[in-house]
């Protein structure tokens, strides 16, 4: 320090690009302890609160009371005498973010389809080869052990609590056996989030149990309600008929949502229609119901459609991944057309990050070109006629409520977890992620809903809770050793490289 000003000096004074050590991010304040245990209570104060449901509304100051899970109360300066407290000043306090479809077990493979499509489709060209049906499905999958089934999930499920999503529906496509099941829920389980357990098929190897092992796992697993990881039944229409026609039933059965996907491209169209009138399977008699999640819906008939609508069927867009590998325009005018609302998906880690930022900006934009195009082509582009004013019928342009409303409430409501989960509502469980609108690329707050989607990004995830428990702290993970996980991972990686006799090449395959 100069002694130019003496001991008189100023804050204003002092040189602006040192920061004093005394308000650096992560020092001076220590989490609540036993946070979600029973009879806990501690009060988030001063955040600028949006709940994400209506009749709650949203706050510019407001202090959010959790009680051991849940949320016990929303309001300003709310008074609880011995409650821990957690200074949430200069903070956006928000539901935990949800996504509806991920792949977890592919971890290992990040970024080794950066430009890859879905399915090959003869060019030659880099896109086409590797492509992800024929690397990651037909090859690396079928490499993959218990324990690869394990660290990969449940490093995915680290990174996206790292990231504010605090629920997750694993489509767990890895079901070569009982013994990968069970790392698989395991790895949900030691991850400590809300997750939905896809059961999803396997490689059909000698041993697999798919799908009649649903019993068993909901038996082992998912006996209780009164738990973080519930269970979804994999019911994918690209397997044989019978296969379909059992997982549907089984999941009918034992009350489980069903998902699937269905995308242009893989032949599902005809049996998408099969389905929405009713007349699917093998029997022709399965169909739509308000316990379906279809995945895309890219390519699908006016027919479908209705019929969905009308059955209460949910719908998850990947838009990043659909754009990318050729699934198709990501259906978002269908849907407004109907009525009806996605929930959002990251999908795949292979090509694309799996961060709620990058979902709702990337649904945000994608539709906002389409239909500002659709406007500008309703003038000729020359004055006085090159900035119409939009045809009644024009589509409304999407805001960044609606998606952030697809990437919390919707996702919870299509995972039938919206009585826990998916809004910051007294009763419901504890999800709350606090993201730091103080920070350089946000700062000076101007819009909550619009400096959540339009300007952070994961570094601006400050806390994260799952069930009244806090998973992040500070912009630090807690209770994850993550350079032994990493290092798991890599031998996992290690492993299936050399399994399926694909050389790693930092360069070769992007
Ligand atoms: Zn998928």
């Amino acid at each position: 320090m100069s002694g130019q000003h003496g001991e008189a000096r100023s804050q204003h004074d002092a040189d602006p690009l040192v920061a004093s050590p005394a308000t650096a991010k992560g020092l001076g304040q220590a989490p609540p302890s036993d946070s979600g245990g029973r009879e806990r209570r501690y009060v988030i104060r001063g955040g600028a609160v949006m709940s994400m449901d209506p009749n709650v509304g949203d706050f510019e100051v407001a202090d959010v009371l959790v009680e051991g899970k849940k949320i016990g109360a929303i309001r300003p300066r709310i008074h609880a005498p011995g409650a821990d407290e957690i200074d949430a000043r200069g903070r956006i306090v928000v539901p935990g973010f949800v996504d509806t479809h991920h792949h977890q077990f592919e971890t290992a493979l990040r970024a080794f389809l950066a430009n890859g499509l879905l399915i090959n489709d003869g060019s030659g060209s880099p896109n086409a080869d590797p492509s992800y049906i024929e690397y990651v499905l037909q090859r690396f999958a079928r490499a993959y052990r218990p324990q690869d089934v394990h660290i990969n999930t449940l490093f995915a499920g680290l990174s996206q609590l790292d990231a504010g999503v605090t629920t997750v529906h694993d489509v767990s496509q890895i079901h070569h056996s009982p013994d990968h099941t069970d790392a698989a829920v395991q790895a949900l389980i030691d991850t400590g989030r809300r997750s939905a357990f896809g059961y999803f098929e396997g490689d059909g190897r000698a041993g697999s149990r798919y799908p009649q092992d649903a019993h068993r796992i909901r038996n082992q697993w998912f006996s209780s309600d009164d738990q973080l990881v519930s269970m979804v039944m994999g019911g994918e229409i690209h397997q044989p008929p019978e296969v379909y026609t059992r997982s549907w039933g089984i999941a009918r059965e034992l009350d489980l949502p069903i998902a699937a996907h269905a995308v242009s491209g893989a032949g599902h169209r005809p049996i998408i229609d099969d389905l929405a009138r009713g007349t699917g399977g093998v029997g022709n008699d399965i169909g739509f119901g308000p316990d379906v999640l279809l995945i895309h819906m890219t390519g699908m008939s006016d027919l479908a459609w209705q019929r969905a609508r009308d059955a209460g069927v949910h719908v998850s867009l990947a838009f990043p991944i659909e754009m990318h590998m050729r699934h198709g325009v990501p259906p978002i005018l269908k849907m407004q057309e109907l009525g009806m609302e996605p929930s959002l998906s990251s999908d795949v880690e292979t090509t694309m990050a799996a961060d709620p930022f990058t979902l709702m900006r990337s649904a945000l934009t994608m539709q906002r070109m389409v239909v500002n195009q659709m406007v500008l082509e309703q003038g000729d582009f020359t004055p006085p006629d090159e900035w119409p004013t939009p045809a009644p019928d024009t589509p409304s342009l999407l805001t960044v409520r609606d998606v952030l409303r697809y990437a919390t409430v919707n996702g919870a409501e299509h995972l039938r977890l919206d009585r826990k989960a998916g809004s910051l509502t007294p009763g419901k469980e504890a999800d709350i992620v606090l993201l730091d609108a103080t920070a350089l690329n946000v700062a000076p707050l101007n819009s909550v809903p619009g400096a959540v989607v339009t300007l952070m990004d994961r570094t601006n995830v400050e806390t994260v809770i799952v069930a009244g428990k806090i998973r992040k702290w500070k912009g630090r993970l807690v209770d994850a050793d993550l350079d032994r996980l990493r290092q798991e991972l890599e031998a996992s990686r290690d492993h299936l490289f050399r399994a399926v006799g694909i050389r790693q090449d930092l360069y070769a395959y992007s």
